[in-house]
């Protein structure tokens, strides 16, 4: 009698487990089309405010947020989303590879990269913009040639000082922006310069308030954009409907406040998705 009702409760947790077992394998694992065990969504690791591993693993920022959003809306819940690093020179072989289903990583549309990558959005206005130190005499209208500017491999922040910004500065180029960040902290470099919505997250960190300040220029127009697979139109449209989903609901406003309100950012209105502010 004993036996037989351990065996009845085994067999009932046999046909529980087939049957979540049958619920899973229904599902298209990596298609996008909703419901599938993991994503592999791209982030920046090191950018407060933006994307930004916490020491306890968790992930924090507006582009957390908006993958976030656009995830659920793919058919993944949060605990179904793989972060994965995708630094500012990397971005483009992660999508080619395949090593991510889409990037959400302060990644400006470009025409070049236009020419690898395919991107839904814009979700973001930026601008380029330089972070100095408090007692900098660096500001508008300021010769930046022969000054030492840190920016990051594989940026349009970086092109953009080589192209028309100050051709002749003195551009140090490391992998990701905290590492430039320190180097303006110990005096390495003059000024660091890249997105302003990037510079207000570093400037509002405790480890450094006071320390820096924004120069407030608008050196350039950074559309943010999703990056997809070159071709990957499918998905692109299901982001892009995530997208104004994302701001008619509110939800897109919310993340605003909750991630750059702390560093005082003030940014642009919510961009139409497909314009490009050139
Ligand atoms: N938004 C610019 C870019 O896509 C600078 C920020 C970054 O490196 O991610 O290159």
């Amino acid at each position: 009698m004993k036996l037989r009702k351990v065996t009845a409760a085994s067999a009932t947790a046999l046909a529980l487990a087939l049957a979540v077992t049958a619920c899973g394998g229904d599902k298209d694992s990596d298609s996008g089309s909703g419901g599938g065990s993991k994503i592999k969504i791209g982030i920046k690791y090191d950018q407060p405010g933006l994307g930004l591993k916490q020491p306890d693993g968790s992930f924090s920022g507006f582009d957390v947020d908006v993958a976030t959003y656009v995830a659920k809306e793919l058919g993944y819940q949060p605990d179904q989303i793989e972060w994965v690093e995708t630094k500012s020179a990397d971005r483009e072989n992660a999508l080619a590879r395949g090593d991510v289903k889409f990037i959400t990583a302060t990644y400006s549309i470009t025409d070049e990269r236009k020419q690898k990558v395919d991107f839904a959005g814009p979700y973001l206005l930026a601008h380029q913009d330089l972070l100095v130190k408090t007692g900098s005499d660096i500001s508008q209208g300021t010769d930046l040639n022969g000054k030492k500017l840190c920016s990051v491999t594989g940026s349009t922040s970086a092109q953009n000082v080589q192209k028309t910004i100050a051709p002749k500065a003195n551009l140090r180029e490391y992998s990701g922006y905290s590492e430039c960040i320190a180097g303006l902290q110990s005096g390495a470099v003059d000024a660091v310069t890249t997105d302003d919505s990037i510079l207000a997250g570093f400037a509002a960190q405790d480890k450094y308030k006071g320390q820096f300040k924004l120069a407030g220029l608008k050196l350039s127009n950074e559309n943010y954009g999703i990056g997809v697979k070159k071709g990957d139109t499918a998905t692109e449209d299901k982001i892009n409907k995530a997208l104004e989903k994302m701001v008619s609901d509110g939800s897109w406003q919310k993340a605003v406040d909750a991630n750059f309100g702390p560093a005082n950012y003030k940014n642009e209105p919510a961009p139409k998705i497909g314009q490009i502010v050139q």
